[in-house]
């Protein structure tokens, strides 16, 4: 799932000014969960708004909507309405949701009111924790589905570092190493000859050093389906 947090206030503040009628636009998925971006908080955001905008005599309004999911350019097209002589629309998603808001109204302005965190999962309720980079060659089949990559304080494919001391991070001394969690796991699974396998250098280019990256699903349009290409 991927986690946001609302911005400071007063960042959004500025980043409203100028603007009259301004819709404030949630989105119905990930960050509904995490209670950082659905029409609750959507409606909680115009409240404090209302209190903290200032403006030069003319007022300023402010319409709540709510859209399933703001990546999906088909549900945006489909269900997102936008009141007439809206100049702004203030976005609760993710930076892919906004994104896909701003190309479907362009050239209407979609300002970001949340800072998208992380991909996490949930290992407890209202806890989010980060698992996963999106780096496009996962290699969990080999690391006891634990990640070094998010999940290590360096993201070492040959760990742990010389500074795991006692199963913990020397980074971060409060949190396990990824690193001896994955020897655990290995040792539970009778696969520690894995941790004998010197991993290479790997190429970055499937994560984001060659560029935004594009996946098209198998099928559709009569494509034979592609994954992992660069969209540039
Ligand atoms: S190896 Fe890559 S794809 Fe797999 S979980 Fe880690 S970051 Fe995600
Ligand atoms: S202590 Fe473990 S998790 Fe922390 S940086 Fe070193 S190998 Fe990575």
């Amino acid at each position: 799932m991927i986690v946001g947090d609302l911005k400071p206030l007063d960042e959004i503040v500025s980043s409203v000014a100028g603007y009259r009628r301004i819709l404030v636009l949630g989105c119905g998925s990930c960050v509904t969960v995490s209670l950082s971006g659905g029409d609750r908080e959507a409606a909680a955001l115009v409240r404090e708004l209302n209190c903290m905008v200032k403006t030069d005599g003319a007022p300023v309004s402010f319409e709540v909507g709510t859209v399933l999911r703001q990546c999906e350019k088909d549900l945006v097209s489909s269900f997102c309405e936008v009141p007439p002589d809206t100049d702004a629309i203030l976005s609760l998603a993710c930076g892919a949701g906004v994104q896909t808001v701003g190309d479907a109204f362009e050239p209407l302005p979609v300002i970001p009111a949340l800072n998208t965190t992380f991909i996490g999962a949930s290992d407890e309720a209202g806890v989010w924790r980060e698992m996963c980079h999106g780096c496009g060659d996962c290699l969990l089949g080999v690391t006891g589905s634990i990640c070094p990559v998010a999940r290590c304080a360096k993201s070492l494919f040959n760990g742990p570092c010389g500074g795991s001391q006692g199963g913990r991070c020397e980074i971060y001394i409060e949190r396990p190493c990824a690193w001896a969690m994955i020897y655990f796991r290995l040792k539970k699974q009778n696969k520690l000859h894995l941790l004998h396998e010197v991993r290479m250098p790997r190429d970055w280019r499937t994560a984001t050093a060659a560029g935004p990256r594009e996946r098209r699903r198998t099928g559709i349009g009569g494509s034979a389906g592609e994954t992992n290409k660069s969209a540039q």
